[in-house]
């Protein structure tokens, strides 16, 4: 078999990463900027050659191509959270150019990963894109980020408590396919960056130096052992399912301000109570890392709808087993159930 015939085979790995302070970066190539006001501002007075300066709304793939298709320059860059450097990867894969991606915010892992999640028909749908060429970590930029978005990302290595859960739920009905079986080596990994993670949300969500370096690692770790794996349900279950299908509900006029991490945990506290599982340590750790899982944007009625509707949501779209999939949620577990959490 040749080589090149070989890309669906290939492990995935991180990209390379440098630290060092947006002070220090000199860029003389005509770059292709792709950001947000606030993240822009964070980085004020970086020295790049911003030919194009792109401010990133749209979560479809059809406002992605539009950037894509209006690009001009030599190199992309994409400061801010998970939605721009997603974005930003789209935009590079489609024109060939090499990627710089600078996360302003430990908000989603997308800046270590070769995907980019698309809204599409009420779901995310993951193209392949490509991983940055370059990630630039700059701690004092990250510990300046607001403290209820700066360790939002910890969710997604949180969320492993209740992906973890009904991955292993999945393999003891023997619901896996043959290439997403599950190890007891793997389970000891996972609950490793789990148990890691709870034991030091305080210091996370208080935005040291220490704390978001350790949340960086975790999040490092977590893709790795995705890339590893070679897809990633060691940390995508119930809880980002149940993200995918509430953001169909979200108020419109809020809708925006939601974030990725503030959505899945609170998928993760109602998939918790409905795996049985001691979820209040759950909680305990999402106050302790500043992550609101009550936006104001996501209201009782939304919660209630959304998982009513769950099982039929995942059917629909076809998402591997979990507890979303048997479970059937009456209105009056589902009321329950956030009275619980929410109490
Ligand atoms: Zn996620």
């Amino acid at each position: 078999m040749l080589l090149e015939d070989c890309s669906d085979k290939k492990i995935g790995r991180l990209p390379d990463m440098v630290r060092c302070s947006f002070a220090d970066i000199e860029e003389r190539r005509d770059a292709v900027v792709l950001t947000t006001d606030p993240a822009w501002k964070a980085v004020k007075g970086i020295a790049i050659n911003s030919h194009q300066l792109i401010y990133v709304t749209g979560n479809t793939d059809a406002a992605m191509a539009g950037i894509a298709e209006a690009c001009e320059g030599e190199v992309v860059y994409g400061i801010g959270g998970g939605l721009t450097i997603d974005t930003a990867k789209y935009v590079a894969a489609a024109n060939g150019l090499p990627l710089i991606a600078f996360p302003t915010i430990l908000s989603t892992d997308a800046f270590l990963t070769d995907a980019t999640g698309v809204r599409e028909n009420g779901c995310v749908k993951y193209l392949p894109t490509m991983s940055p060429d370059t990630v630039i970590v700059d701690m004092d930029v990250l510990c300046e980020a607001p403290a209820s978005m700066r360790a939002s990302g910890a969710a997604d290595v949180l969320s492993i408590a209740t992906a973890l859960w009904d991955w292993q739920e999945a393999e003891k009905m023997e619901a896996n396919p043959p290439d997403q079986r599950l190890t007891p080596q793997t389970i000891n990994i996972a609950e490793t960056l789990l148990q890691t993670l709870l034991e030091n949300a305080r210091e996370i969500g208080s935005g040291t130096p220490d704390g978001l370096k350790l949340l960086f690692d975790l999040l490092c770790m977590e893709v790795q052992l995705c890339n590893l794996c070679g897809h990633s349900r060691v940390e995508e279950g119930s809880e980002h399912y149940f993200t995918y299908a509430i953001e169909n509900h979200l108020t419109s006029t809020n809708s925006g301000n939601v974030l990725h991490g503030e959505l899945v945990a609170l998928g993760i506290l109602m998939m918790a109570t409905l795996q049985s599982q001691p979820w209040m340590q759950y909680r305990h750790a999402i106050e302790c890392l500043q992550i609101n899982y009550r936006s104001p944007a996501v209201t009782p009625e939304a919660i209630v709808e959304t998982l009513i509707n769950l099982s039929q949501y995942v059917a629909q779209h076809e998402l591997p087993y979990t507890v979303a999939t048997t479970l059937q949620i009456t209105p009056d577990i589902a009321k329950r159930t956030i009275q619980t959490v929410f109490d």
